[in-house]
Formats: C-alpha cells, sequence, structure tokens
C-alpha cells in the first residue's frame, strides 16, 4: 500500500508524501518550500521521483526548483500554465500520470475557480484538489470565477462518497466556523467541530477527511439543501436559483467574515 503523510509547512499548509510500496522512491504534492521535503526525503531515505503540482500559486510551487536541483531526474507534472516553470509534463482533464515505482496511475481533472488553470488528480479512492475544496470550506476565487469554482465543486461532490479528500492546507476551524451561520442548528457540523477541535488540541491534522462528511457539512458542497438556499438569500437579499447562485453568495458573504 501507497502511504501518504502531511509535511506541514509555512503557517497552514501541508505538502502530501507519497512513498512507493517497496522501494525508496517517493513522489510530492504541490511543494511550496523545499525544506520539509528534503528533511523527510533523508530522513527516510528515499528518492524523490515526481513533483506533482495543482496550480500556480507560490506556496503550492516555491520548493520546485531547489528540489530538482537536488533530484535533477525528478518528474515535475502540473496544469498548462506559463506561470508554472519546470514542468517536464503538462497535463489536462482525461489525461492519466503514470509515477514511477507506483502501481495506480493518477488521473487529472481540471477544477477552475480558485485559478483558471487548477487541476486535481484523482487516485484510488483519493482526491489531491489542492486549493479547490478544503474540508469544511473552499478555497478563494482569485484569477477563475464563481461560475467555474461552483462547477468544480459540483463534480467533486459527484465523486464516490467514500473519496478521501487531500486538501492543502489546515483551514477546518475556521471553514467550520462559517459553516455555523448557514447552517447554526445542524448536529452534524457540531459533532465534526468537536472532532476537528479534539484533534487540533492534540497536534493532529484534520485532513484528510472523507467526501461524505463533506456532503453533510461543508456549505459550499449543500447549495441545493433548502436551509444553505435561505441563508445565502439572507446575505444576498435577494431570491437566489440554481448551485452558482447559491455558491456566489456564500462564498462572497464568506470572503467578507473571514479570509
Ligand atoms: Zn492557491
Amino acid at each position: 500500500m501507497t502511504r501518504i503523510s502531511p509535511l506541514p509547512a509555512f503557517d497552514d499548509n501541508y505538502i502530501w508524501l507519497l512513498r512507493a510500496p517497496g522501494s525508496t522512491g517517493a513522489a510530492v504534492v504541490d511543494p511550496g518550500d523545499e525544506v520539509p521535503v528534503l528533511d523527510a526525503l533523508g530522513r527516510d531515505g528515499l528518492t524523490l521521483t515526481a513533483i506533482l503540482i495543482t496550480h500556480h500559486h507560490g506556496d503550492h510551487t516555491g520548493g520546485v526548483a531547489d528540489l530538482v536541483a537536488a533530484f535533477p531526474e525528478v518528474q515535475v507534472i502540473g496544469p498548462r500554465d506559463p506561470r508554472i516553470r519546470r514542468l517536464t509534463r503538462t497535463v489536462g482533464e482525461g489525461d492519466l500520470v503514470a509515477l514511477p515505482g507506483f502501481a495506480e496511475s493518477l488521473n487529472v481533472l481540471e477544477v477552475p475557480g480558485h485559478t483558471a488553470s487548477h487541476i486535481a488528480y484523482l487516485w484510488d479512492g483519493v482526491l489531491f484538489c489542492g486549493d479547490t475544496l478544503f474540508a469544511g470550506g473552499c478555497g478563494r476565487v482569485f484569477d477563475g470565477t464563481f461560475e467555474q469554482l461552483s462547477g468544480s465543486l459540483r463534480r467533486i461532490a459527484a465523486l464516490p462518497p467514500e473519496t478521501r479528500i487531500y486538501c492543502a492546507h489546515e483551514y477546518t476551524l475556521a471553514n467550520l466556523g462559517f459553516a455555523k451561520w448557514v447552517e447554526p442548528d445542524s448536529p452534524a457540523l457540531a459533532e465534526r467541530e468537536r472532532e476537528a477541535r479534539r484533534l487540533r488540541s492534540a497536534g493532529l491534522p484534520t485532513v484528510p477527511s472523507r467526501l461524505a462528511l463533506e456532503l453533510a457539512t461543508n456549505p459550499f458542497l449543500r447549495t441545493g439543501e433548502a436551509g444553505v438556499i435561505a441563508a445565502a438569500e439572507g446575505f444576498a437579499g435577494r431570491p437566489l436559483h440554481g448551485h452558482a447562485e447559491v455558491f456566489t453568495a456564500l462564498r462572497q458573504w464568506k470572503d467578507q467574515r473571514y479570509d
């Protein structure tokens, strides 16, 4: 079995480290900083064979140059976007990515919205979704559009509910704080917040999460629920029609309250 572990970086980023079973090969997703990656590889005597990039932001790509310098043979895979340097392969919707030493291939999904060229990697029930979907929340809209991000989240929502969500930040408690404004009476949300507090007070990550839990508690995946629509309409001050309009109101509401 491939082992996937989080390497904390900066204040609240996670770089995901994948270890190939039975070999010293390893891959990382979104290495914003090379230091925790080099530390982990050195500690366990691993060789970096692949880097997967979800989008161009510096806290996801800042470590690539130094990792390539340390491992000149490494494959660097990411979306077609001139803002991302040192890619050895660009990928888009439907592409398959075979990692050296790993049995399974990854499927590429285009999930624009947070940025215009954001992609995700789906792999054996695991989704590396960067800054598109977070535990209890979603990314902000930078150079994509609200409609794009709404559509991308609808695509993710349609994946099997047991899919594990490997997002790139530890934002869960702040996200659940906002979710309670949207659905203040949700028992599932209250239970999730208790569990997230327990994990954080023990110094543990709250991610990965499961899509089923996101569908039950994440307002940005619940834009068809009557209570969520009513709350979004309360913020917008007008009737809203369809997932994209409800999503846009929720995202703008959260932009005002939180970062
Ligand atoms: Zn980002």
